[in-house]
């Protein structure tokens, strides 16, 4: 029997579909052969009436459907004073959806930053949440005790967008019952264990602080533009889009999509700093010795680097 997969957009632009329909090998439909998973409702992809959906609504929570796996994408809003009517399918609450098919799931997977930790609209007047996190803090919409029926907690795969191919490996993982380590803010190790400083092709001139001021240029992003790739967990350099680029790859700062605490409450790029330092560096890094050791790095950086715009 094909195992059984239904995909809720909740309080979301629907960029997290728009990535799942990007798979490009597997594409979308060889990778639901491959796993065989059999697509109950998905907005973007179903065609299923009103009363048909009801009926399988019906059908999931009452036990007569089995489901393998909730994909959640969006934030649940709780709005206004906790109705959740802000946020409605057939004229219900669509947490409330969330809430009973969370209950007879084997998994819950939050796809994409406002499932997982809130994001945009968390803290704002929907009163939206994250499944089981709200923004850095474990609770969220289904509290912090909640455990799917696997035994797992919601796996969290962050990102604005989720990366397609770390959804479906997430899927695949959890198909073949294979062991998925998650790193401390329930997001699977292999693609949330790395930052996305690791993979990028200007770690040189971040080594020997070769920095920019503007965009187009070929140095490091982090020293004024707000690049947050030394401080964010993320496969962004690792699993490229399309397979072929990144943000930081084209020049655009990481703006830290994959963190909890998405967006933060300060401009986009640009690097808050007291006299020319960064006052967040990168992740693990001591004060003392990036001081030492960025103006020795600067002095040192060969010519090659230096004259990176003479040799575009
Ligand atoms: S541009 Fe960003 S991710 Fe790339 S090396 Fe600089 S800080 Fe790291």
């Amino acid at each position: 029997m094909p195992a059984t997969l239904y995909w809720m957009q909740a309080g979301a632009c629907g960029g997290d579909t728009w990535s799942l329909l990007s798979l490009e090998s597997p594409d979308l439909a060889q990778l639901l052969e491959q796993l065989e998973l059999q697509v109950l409702w998905h907005p973007s992809l179903s065609n299923l009436s009103a009363a048909e959906h009801d009926q399988l609504v019906e059908s999931i929570t009452s036990g007569a459907t089995p489901l393998d796996f909730l994909c959640v994408e969006g934030s649940v809003i709780q709005g206004p004073g906790g109705t959740g009517m802000f946020d409605t399918s057939g004229g219900r609450a669509k947490k409330d959806l969330v809430a009973r098919l969370a209950a007879r799931a084997r998994h819950v997977i939050a796809v994409g930053t406002c499932a997982s930790f809130g994001g945009l609209c968390a803290d704002g007047a929907t009163e939206a949440t994250g499944l089981q996190f709200h923004k850095t803090r474990k609770g969220g919409f289904l509290g912090e005790g909640f455990l799917a029926g696997s035994g797992l907690p919601v796996v969290n795969i962050p990102g604005c967008p989720a990366h397609h191919d770390a959804v479906a490996s997430t899927l695949a993982a959890l198909a073949a019952n294979a062991p998925l380590q998650l790193n401390e803010h329930n997001a699977p190790l292999e693609h949330f264990g790395l930052l996305v400083h690791q993979g990028c092709l200007r770690n040189e001139y971040h080594e020997y602080r070769v920095e920019e001021r503007d965009f187009g240029e070929r140095g490091c992003l982090f020293f004024h533009l707000g690049c947050r790739g030394p401080l964010a967990y993320g496969p962004c350099n690792k699993l490229l889009w399309n397979h072929r680029s990144s943000k930081t790859r084209v020049g655009v700062p990481c703006v830290g999509c994959t963190e909890p605490s998405f967006p933060k409450a300060q401009p986009f790029f640009s690097t808050r700093a007291l006299a020319e330092i960064p006052i967040e560096l990168p992740h693990g890094v001591d004060r003392a010795h990036y001081l030492a050791y960025k103006g020795m790095a600067a002095a040192a950086a060969p010519e090659r680097l230096k004259r990176r715009k003479t040799r575009v």
